[in-house]
């Protein structure tokens, strides 16, 4: 720990928090998802989690006041922290003014180019991994950029709502299981890492959140021709979750070539009568593979 971080022992403590708000004067947008951590057991966990070490960088996504801004940067290599809200950014300058592997980028993670960022901010390090409490308002938009972006991250640890992060690692058969997880299951390997209770936020959410661990796979797992297409399938699939697969794709196909749903989807060895919430990946791949032979693009 160099004498900066020292100096900036817990911003992530509860009092530390409170005089940092109070000396700047900040007031929290619920319109941004601001629900700051105070709890330096879960920051740790969260940072543990990342498998970070002095050779590897952490982006961060929404840093808030800095709590794990801090933990990230006692732990890699070089932190980039994204901040969209400007009230935010002179008191992440004040915070990390002695720390100087910490980089903060004013703006919204939505509209960067995440890819640039990245070669800026990390050229040289053995890895990179996305560590952040996201704002809830935007925890899928966020997490499907990075993931469909393709960017050369190993993990992303973030801290979601609960139901969120059940629905990421469900697997087929269960209320849970739709198409989030399949999207996040082909581009990762999902893991949950603790249930956190709302008393850890200041201020305390209305709902119960979770650590969730997406490891990125180097190739999906299943063999997909045309992801868009596959990834349309798996929509159309879900469309109703009630209907059956034959049902829900009736529209896929047009209503007047319905009768091939069928003899397709038996060809694939899915029955027709089943619920798109009972295929697993490699059966929508199939899916998707046979439709597409057949001209039908959704
Ligand atoms: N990391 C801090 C912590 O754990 O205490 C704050 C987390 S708070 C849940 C979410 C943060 O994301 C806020 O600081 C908010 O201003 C920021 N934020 C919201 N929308 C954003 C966006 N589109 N791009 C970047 N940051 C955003």
């Amino acid at each position: 720990m160099t004498e900066g971080t020292k100096a900036l022992a817990a911003v992530g403590s509860p009092k530390r928090t409170k005089d940092i708000i109070a000396k700047h004067g900040f007031t929290f947008k619920k319109s941004l998802g601001q629900n700051f951590l105070i709890d330096q057991n879960i920051l740790r966990n969260i940072v543990e989690a990342a498998e970070l070490d002095e050779t590897k960088g952490a982006l961060e996504i929404g840093p808030g006041i800095g709590a794990l801004t801090q933990q990230l940067a006692q732990t890699a290599g070089r932190v980039t922290a994204i901040e969209i809200d400007n009230r935010l950014i002179p008191i992440l300058e004040e915070v990390f003014a002695d720390t100087p592997n910490v980089h903060v980028e004013h703006g919204d993670v939505l509209k960067l180019d995440l890819e640039t960022l990245l070669k800026e901010r990390f050229a040289g390090v053995s890895g990179v991994s996305v560590v952040a409490n996201l704002p809830y308002y935007v925890t899928t938009p966020i997490l499907m950029k990075l993931l469909e972006e393709k960017l050369p991250l190993e993990h992303i640890v973030v801290m979601i709502q609960k139901e969120v992060a059940q629905r990421m690692a469900a697997k087929p058969g269960g209320k849970d299981y739709g198409s989030l997880s399949v999207a996040v299951q082909y581009y990762c390997v999902p893991e949950l890492v603790c249930i956190v209770p709302h008393t850890v936020f200041i201020p305390q959410p209305n709902v119960d959140s979770a650590v969730i661990k997406l490891t990125l796979r180097e190739k999906p797992p299943v063999d997909v021709e045309d992801e868009d297409h596959f990834f349309r399938t798996v929509q159309a699939c879900f469309a109703q979750r009630r209907k059956t697969i034959a049902n829900n794709l009736t529209a896929f196909v047009g209503k007047a070539n319905r009768d091939q749903l069928g003899p397709m989807l038996e060809r694939c060895s899915v029955d027709p009568t089943r619920r798109g919430e009972t295929l697993s990946l490699a059966e929508f791949a199939a899916v998707s593979r046979e439709l597409l032979a057949a001209g039908f693009n959704g």
